[in-house]
């Protein structure tokens, strides 16, 4: 007589296929917004560029009205320079004219370097659009995979689902439940094979010799003793 775990082994390898499609197919929403957090790295940059440019812009303007109110106050003390009564008061003017002056050409120069930076900044920027773009287009390529691959595990999984309810029917209901019940519990087998000198498939435990005896019985359902795995000896 035929084994009556044999359906439910054959059962088994058709479940680990299944299981392996429908794992891969729960995997890709992650996979895909790992892919997406790529391009959130590349974005922080361009809103710090950014930043940092309206920072600058905003510096710059700042120092060029500063700049202006201090010519104005050149032009201010060079009238009342000309209107000066003493030499005194004469070079008090003058010595306040330079005291400006100085601090317009500290101003100035550094006017000079936030113009440098702006040029910098707006090649950072551009760096970063087109590296960010370049990604874009990558990624477009990698998600539009991931998501045909979903369509294809998905209709795959489908057809799997069908071919099982097929081969269950063909399987004793008790022994279904059993097996169904421990592979929920084991997640890898159910239904194991005697290994060479009566060790457990799923354990790797020496099985005692009865449950061995007993595994070639087709009369018989026999567990491991150590993991409950269903132990099965089809060859013998
Ligand atoms: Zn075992």
């Amino acid at each position: 007589m035929s084994h009556p775990l044999e359906p439910i082994y054959a059962l088994q390898k058709k479940d680990r296929r299944l299981i392996k499609v429908l794992r891969e197919l729960k995997d890709i929403p992650q996979r895909k917004s790992d892919i997406e957090a790529q391009l959130s790295g590349s974005k922080q940059k361009l809103e710090t560029a950014i930043k940092s440019r309206k920072h600058t812009e905003t510096t710059l303007k700042e120092l060029e009205l500063e700049v202006e109110s201090l010519k104005e106050r050149v032009v201010k003390y060079k009238t009342q320079q000309m209107e000066a009564k003493t030499n005194d008061q004469y070079r008090a003017f003058v010595k306040e004219i330079g005291v400006v002056e100085d601090e317009i050409k500290a101003l100035e120069d550094k006017e000079i370097r936030l113009m440098e930076d702006l040029e910098q900044g707006r090649k950072i920027i551009e760096e970063c659009e087109a590296r960010l773009n370049t990604e874009r287009e990558g990624i477009a390529d990698e998600l539009a995979e991931l998501d045909e691959r979903a369509a294809e595990l998905t209709e795959v999984a489908e057809q799997m689902k069908t071919d099982r309810a097929r081969s269950a029917e063909g399987c004793d209901r008790a022994l279904l439940q059993k097996y169904a019940r421990i592979l929920k519990n084991k997640r890898d087998f159910a239904i194991v094979l005697i290994e060479e000198g009566g060790h457990c498939g799923g354990c790797h435990m020496k099985l005692p010799p009865q449950v061995v005896h007993d595994a070639r019985n087709p009369t018989k359902i026999v567990s491991c003793n150590f993991c409950g795995r269903i132990v099965y000896n089809p060859s013998i």
